[in-house]
């Protein structure tokens, strides 16, 4: 996948990526995000708190970032969805590496645009 829209675990979300496939805009859809908090016991913050670690997760990995375990899970069962309002989600070292990556390249750049913009 390159550019285009990906939907977030149970449609909480979304993400556009553009044509590079690199993450430019998210969306949560709180509405959803409440009715889910109603559903079940937890903390609502941690919940959302999560639930904006994905989507930021969708910005900074791009492409198709969704894994089979962990915070960036395409869809949540009950049981993960749990352990996420329990605040045990997170995201990989490799998913982390690649996000670090991600912002340290976007720092040289504005760095690099900045030198370039003085000269
Ligand atoms: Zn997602």
């Amino acid at each position: 996948m390159k550019g285009g829209l990906v939907t977030s675990p149970n449609e909480l979300g979304e993400a556009f990526l553009d044509a590079s496939g690199r993450g430019v805009i998210t969306d949560l859809f709180l509405d959803k995000v409440e009715r889910m908090k109603t559903e079940r016991e937890g903390d609502f913050a941690v919940l959302l708190a999560h639930l904006t670690a994905h989507e930021l997760g969708h910005l900074l990995l791009g492409g198709e970032p969704h894994s089979m375990s962990g915070l960036m899970q395409a869809k949540m069962s009950e049981q993960s969805l749990t352990k996420m309002m329990q605040g045990n989600f997170g995201f990989s070292r490799a998913e982390q590496k690649k996000m670090r990556a991600r912002v340290m390249g976007a720092e040289l750049s504005a760095l690099l645009a900045r030198n370039q913009a003085e000269k």
